[in-house]
């Protein structure tokens, strides 16, 4: 029996993406092999590869002035491509310090350029995201960088930030993509390693408008400059095919859910219950401001320590796997990416209450 599976990510897939996978992985669609025996190159791959973007552009209604690239590299090589790519000489990237990964992002920055930090909530703790009335953007922004969830944290930025001028807006959606609807159109640039919402670890997603094309500083290499990579499709060097067919499989289980607005939905109802039971137990917390905690991502932290080494042992004897916190802040986390059901967060109320009954 398979367990739930609480991971911040890598993270649970779809079961019926798996068994999909599963279904053609020796001989897809009787062509004789398996896709991670294709040619990236052969017309069979190329049919995939296309038929994950458009299924992608039409789960987030992405505006034909973006390309969309699937690249590799994490997340993190973002951190350095960003600005590599957007930063002219003379020209700040401006950042909003909200947590453990906005802060390696801004951190990275540093090395190509002028950074400046429009906002942050390190001061407290990273509880809260800073009110977007008091982000201050410094003068010849290239743009204004944020993380709209912190999956260590746990903290969210709900709803897109208004920044009031032509600024672009940069994101790192990587543990948020495909959780809500999401009008990409405010947007500059869109980023994010798939390990989370998208398929396995291997792929990072970039969502890019146009006119950011073309300005890559000099020394950006090709394999992270965006203008070279559109051009290639993506393909300027052996993409990671699996993880890109994978990725295929997910959007168009997605589209069979409903698409966003049902995940959505879901979504919210997975973690109304989570931070509910939370709230009333008396025994748990969690320490993230209410208007931005996450959705995706819920930390919390039990009475005593001492209890935790046993709260993992009995939970994971339970079926409920990957429920400690990140090495770097620690206690309990609970992922609720889109492909955790109801019935897994229903589970983990239940092992909470009895465990609460008896420890507390
Ligand atoms: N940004 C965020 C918000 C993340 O959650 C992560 C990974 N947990 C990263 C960046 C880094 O991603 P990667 O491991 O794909 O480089």
């Amino acid at each position: 029996m398979r367990a739930y599976n609480f991971c911040a990510g890598p993270a649970a897939l779809p079961e019926a993406v798996l068994a999909r996978a599963q279904d053609e992985l020796l001989n897809y669609q009787n062509k004789g092999l398996s896709v991670m025996e294709m040619s990236h190159r052969g017309d069979d791959y190329l049919a995939i590869a296309a038929n994950a973007e458009q299924n992608l552009r039409k789960l987030m209604g992405i505006p034909s002035n973006y390309k969309v690239l699937f690249l590799q590299g994490g997340a993190s090589l973002q951190f350095s491509a960003v600005p590599l790519n957007l930063l002219g000489t003379n020209q700040v990237g401006n950042y909003v310090d909200t947590g453990i990964w906005a802060s390696k992002a801004l951190k990275e920055a540093q090395q190509y350029g002028q950074v400046h930090v429009a906002a942050s909530s390190k001061s407290s703790n990273y509880t809260h995201v800073p009110s977007v009335d008091s982000w201050q953007l410094s003068t010849n922004a290239a743009y204004l960088h944020y993380t709209p969830n912190e999956t260590i944290g746990g903290l969210q930025l709900h709803g897109i930030p208004n920044l009031g001028n032509n600024v672009p807006l940069v994101a790192d959606y990587s543990s948020c993509i495909l959780s809500e609807p999401l009008d990409v159109s405010k947007f500059g640039l869109i980023y994010a390693g798939a390990q989370k919402n998208i398929g396995p670890a291997g792929l990072t997603l970039v969502i890019v408008r146009d006119d950011l094309l073309g300005r890559a500083q000099t020394i950006t290499p090709s394999l992270l400059n965006y203008t070279t990579l559109a051009a290639n499709d993506s393909m300027i060097n052996t993409p990671p095919t699996y993880s890109w067919y994978l990725a295929g499989l997910v959007f168009e289980w997605l589209l069979a859910q409903g698409g966003l607005t049902s995940m959505a939905a879901l979504n919210q109802q997975k973690a109304k219950l989570l931070y509910g039971y939370i709230d009333q137990s008396g025994f748990y917390s969690n320490p993230i401001a209410l208007a931005n905690r996450s959705i995706m991502n819920v930390p919390f932290t039990l009475p005593r320590a001492e209890l935790e080494a046993l709260f993992l042992q009995q939970s994971a004897q339970a079926g409920l796997l990957n429920l400690a916190g990140h090495r770097s802040v620690g206690g309990m986390r609970a992922s609720l990416y889109n492909a955790v059901p109801l019935k897994a967060v229903e589970a983990l109320v239940a092992f909470m209450r009895d465990f609460a009954k008896q420890h507390g």
